[in-house]
């Protein structure tokens, strides 16, 4: 191929040593720090909504369960961690608090990710916006559809360590798994948590 003309290329070559898109995506955090942070938003808003996390009874689920109300129903279940700006609308927003409800498998699944919209002759209007309405004011709907790209995820998660243990009067270990309360711990640099861990 001849160089130059109208083939040469006009912009430098991507460095090898630049971030992956995938290791961009973590934002310089590990797997385990990632489900680490997930855990601790996931634990602020279950229990912020007065949730209760379900001893194992020696046996191991992939994550911790909770049982509470559904912000949407209102009715007694089983609670998911439900987004309101999805994990791939803005990867930023998935550990804040604000971006985020809890709510039983019906209303997660079926009202509020439902793919097609609902005939409104079947079942009114799509309840989506007034449900957001009564749990967010404008201000906080207005804010979680800005862009949110640059949130440093450490901050992110001191901020949600002090709401947890708020919450909680101080104990916001017992709101998490062992192992997710040492990978905090280590991440935020308080070493003085360890000694708090819920064997
Ligand atoms: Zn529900």
């Amino acid at each position: 191929m001849k160089r130059g003309g109208w083939l040469r290329r006009k912009t430098p070559l991507r460095s090898k040593t630049r971030m992956r898109p995938e290791t961009a995506g973590r934002r310089g955090l590990t797997p385990e720090q990632i489900t680490a942070t997930e855990q601790l938003a996931r634990s602020v808003c279950m229990v912020r909504r007065g949730a209760i996390m379900l001893s194992q009874n020696g046996k191991r689920t992939a994550k911790p369960q909770w049982w509470g109300r559904c912000e949407w129903c209102n009715g007694e279940e089983f609670l998911q961690w439900c987004h309101i700006r999805g994990r791939g609308a803005c990867r930023a927003l998935v550990c804040d608090p604000l971006n985020a409800f809890v709510a039983c498998s019906r209303c997660h699944g079926g009202r509020w990710h439902h793919s097609t919209p609902i005939d409104p002759a079947i079942l009114g209007e799509d309840p989506r916006p007034k449900f957001l309405r009564s749990i967010r004011t404008p201000a906080q709907i207005e804010y979680l559809y800005a862009k949110h790209d640059r949130r440093d995820p450490v901050l992110q998660a001191v901020g949600n360590l002090a709401e947890l243990e708020r919450l909680t009067n101080g104990h916001a270990e017992r709101a998490m798994w062992p192992e997710h309360w040492l990978t905090i711990a280590a991440l935020v640099g308080r070493p003085d948590l360890v000694a708090r861990v819920v064997v």
